[in-house]
């Protein structure tokens, strides 16, 4: 029997509220995010994989300069891209991630052929990068990551914070921007993929919870698929996604009791701000987020996608 498919995406969470970006830019984030998601519909629709749904909708996020992952990823402290991601399958918990990388021009796809065709599940910084060339991807320059928008919020952020300081994440206008799938699968398997810049003026060396298996990705076909966004130091502490597929598995919750638990519970308890997406192999489908937005799409069970900014959102296009 064919398992119903699922499928949602986030381009990251924050302080978003109506009135600060324009109609127009709006609009243009409604269509990227419908353009993602369209690219793992079409592979669900057509018996594909969850694997592949999840990573063909991330590789679309990373083109887009407003998500912060790939093109448009943010400035570290000494002015460059260190780029984190991690792709998980449910079936069998193959996992693949690389942390730190400066090269990769498709961080979800370097993530992907880790899991594929090295014996580890994480590579970092130059080992990433050199493990890529040797696969024969082609390596990009740092700077092909530059963005006008990213740089003159770099430099906003370091005259009113100093040059050291991380973003206050608290502040209005903030988003984290850091992108994801969660996706079933009519085999009855879940993925999850995730992909990020990691934070604005982060140190040198700083991997947040996006690359790290059962903090910021998971899947498990015995629970569900999970992809989370938000501030990392917190979402490692609080190991975010492993959290509500244990709460699933051990606890016997479904999906968005455990999500509601995690995101608004244990995570809120010590600070970290912040939404997950997830999916479990009934079909179940949580965007759950503790901030005021979170930019994010999502399949309902007709068929039809939905793509949404603040939190009472929801765009349907048919
Ligand atoms: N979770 C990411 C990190 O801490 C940031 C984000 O979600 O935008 O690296």
């Amino acid at each position: 029997m064919r398992s119903p498919i699922a499928l949602a995406i986030h381009g990251g969470a924050g302080v978003l509220k109506p009135g600060r970006l324009s109609e127009a830019d709006e609009n243009e984030i409604h269509a990227w995010l419908y353009r993602a998601i369209s690219a793992g519909h079409r592979i669900l629709e057509t018996g594909g994989a969850s694997l592949d749904a999840v990573e063909a909708c991330v590789i679309q996020l990373e083109e887009c300069p407003w998500f912060n992952a790939g093109y448009g990823a943010v400035f570290t402290q000494d002015g460059g891209h260190e780029l984190d991601a991690a792709i998980m399958g449910g079936s069998d918990r193959n996992a693949g991630a690389i942390a730190g990388a400066r090269h990769a021009r498709q961080p979800i796809h370097a993530a992907r052929q880790v899991m594929e065709y090295s014996e580890h599940v994480m590579l970092g910084g130059s080992g990433a990068d050199a493990f890529l060339k040797s696969r024969g991807l082609q390596p990009v320059d740092n700077d092909f990551f530059d963005t006008p928008l990213r740089r003159q919020q770099w430099e906003e952020h370091r005259h009113s914070n100093g040059a050291m300081a991380l973003e206050p994440t608290h502040a209005e206008g903030h988003k984290f921007g850091t992108v994801g799938a969660v996706a079933l699968d009519s085999h009855g398997h879940v993925a999850a993929a995730t992909s990020t810049g990691g934070i604005t003026n982060k140190r040198y060396g700083r991997i947040g919870d996006t690359p790290l298996i059962g903090a910021g990705t998971w899947a498990d076909d015995r629970s569900a698929a999970i992809s989370a966004t938000g501030h990392g130091e917190y979402f490692i502490r609080a190991a975010v996604a492993h959290d509500i597929a244990a709460r699933m598995q051990y606890g016997g919750v479904d999906l968005q009791t455990a999500c509601d638990a995690v995101v608004h519970g244990e995570l809120k308890a010590i600070g970290g701000d912040g939404g997950v997406i997830a999916i479990a192999p009934n079909g179940d489908t949580c965007l759950t987020f503790n901030t005021p937005g979170m930019y994010r799409a999502w399949r309902d069970e007709a068929g039809t996608l939905h793509t949404a900014i603040y939190a009472d959102d929801d765009r349907r296009h048919a």
